[in-house]
């Protein structure tokens, strides 16, 4: 097949460093390139998967399809305030692109891996700061019915790690851009942007750097990242590989009657409360857990390590270790945030 590079090896495109193969690798620059790709794989009866920054992916064994990978990486201005990245622009140049411009609204997101077309499938997020604070809208290929459709971003029914991409859309839709809202950070006529550095220690350090400015957050966000995240480069992970869960009210309380300490959001509705899963993984004892290959980072809990050599199968036993070991001291069920191919 013309463009398609058969048996290709994925190691080096997954941060877990698995090693795994692609029947066929194709890359795609515009929606025409796109559509004949996935018209070959219907011809030849192949299954397809899109894989950008491959950051949150475990892969499980070789795949037996057509692996599609975005390659179009522009960013432009179409408006003083509306940002457009193509689905290939690595997340964090476009998170520098914004702040050396004075727009405001990506800077907490700074150092996230991947690229610019994840980010509304996941909608990521980082200290206090979400993907969908900012999308104004999304650009994708469908994949039925073949048409480049433009959604809002109040129509993507973004949640916590979650997105109408990973619901009604999933294996149908293909991100090719996204648009983001953003805010000068000096408002002409005043009125000014509103920094977000409420979230953990972001505020000291802001402060420490001389007070609030886009580049002051993005160089204390990458601060504390780096001294808290292994660096994919140096040791495999997809960063958080659980979910934060959330529990009803009542079950919250009485946990703390055993755990005092256990820190907890409550949500807006006070039904339910967020219960970080690194503090759950860290107080059953598993922070800095070590075994063969595989291990919990030792200065992030929710972070699984490929330590050299790692399988799939290794890494997912050691979460479901995990996952049961919660739920029988905590009573919570955690769930991976992490995709599996
Ligand atoms: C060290 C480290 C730290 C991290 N920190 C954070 C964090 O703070 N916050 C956070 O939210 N995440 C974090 N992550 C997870 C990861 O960076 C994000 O989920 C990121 O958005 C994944 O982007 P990617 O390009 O690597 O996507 P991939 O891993 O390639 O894909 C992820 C999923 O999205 C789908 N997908 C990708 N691109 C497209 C597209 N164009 N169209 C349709 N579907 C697509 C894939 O099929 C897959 O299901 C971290 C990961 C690592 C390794």
């Amino acid at each position: 097949m013309t463009n398609f590079s058969d048996n290709f090896p994925l190691g080096d495109r997954n941060t877990f460093g698995l090693d795994a193969t692609a029947r066929y690798w194709a890359e795609f620059r515009t929606t025409g390139e796109l559509r004949d790709i996935i018209l070959a794989c219907r011809e030849r009866h192949l299954p397809w998967y899109v894989l950008s920054g491959g950051s949150n992916l475990i892969l499980t064994g070789n795949f037996p399809g057509v692996v599609i990978h975005p390659a179009a990486a522009e960013i432009t201005l179409p408006e003083a305030t509306l940002v457009r990245a193509e689905a290939a622009v690595v997340w964090d140049e476009l998170v520098a692109w914004t702040v050396e411009r004075g727009l405001g609204g990506l800077e907490n997101l700074s150092l996230i891996p991947g690229l610019a077309g994840a980010a509304p499938v996941q909608n990521i997020g980082a200290y206090g700061a979400e993907a969908k604070d900012t999308i104004e809208t999304v650009e994708y290929f469908d994949t039925e019915t073949f048409d480049t459709v433009r959604i809002k971003g109040a129509d993507c029914a973004f949640g916590y790690r979650d997105s109408i991409f990973k619901g009604a859309l999933k294996g149908r839709a293909i991100v090719t851009a996204v648009e983001f809202r953003l805010v000068p950070e000096d408002t002409p006529g005043g009125g000014g942007y509103t920094y977000n550095i409420g979230y953990g220690d972001l505020h000291d350090r802001v402060e420490a750097l001389g007070g609030p400015t886009l580049d002051h957050i993005r160089r204390a966000v990458i601060a504390i990242r780096e001294a808290k995240l292994p660096d994919p480069a140096v040791t495999g992970n997809a960063g958080s590989f659980f979910k934060n869960p959330v529990i009803p009210a009542a079950q919250a309380e009485r946990l703390r009657e055993a755990y005092p300490e256990m820190p907890g959001y409550p949500s807006a509705d006070g039904e339910t409360v967020k219960v970080p899963a690194a503090w759950l993984i860290d107080r059953a004892g598993w922070k800095g857990f070590r075994c063969g290959t595989v291990g919990v980072h030792p200065k992030q809990a929710l972070v699984l390590i490929n330590l050299g050599g790692a399988t799939a199968q290794e890494i997912l036993n050691l979460a479901r270790r995990i996952i049961a070991d919660v739920e029988r001291k905590f009573g919570i069920a955690l769930s991976m945030e992490v995709n599996v191919l």
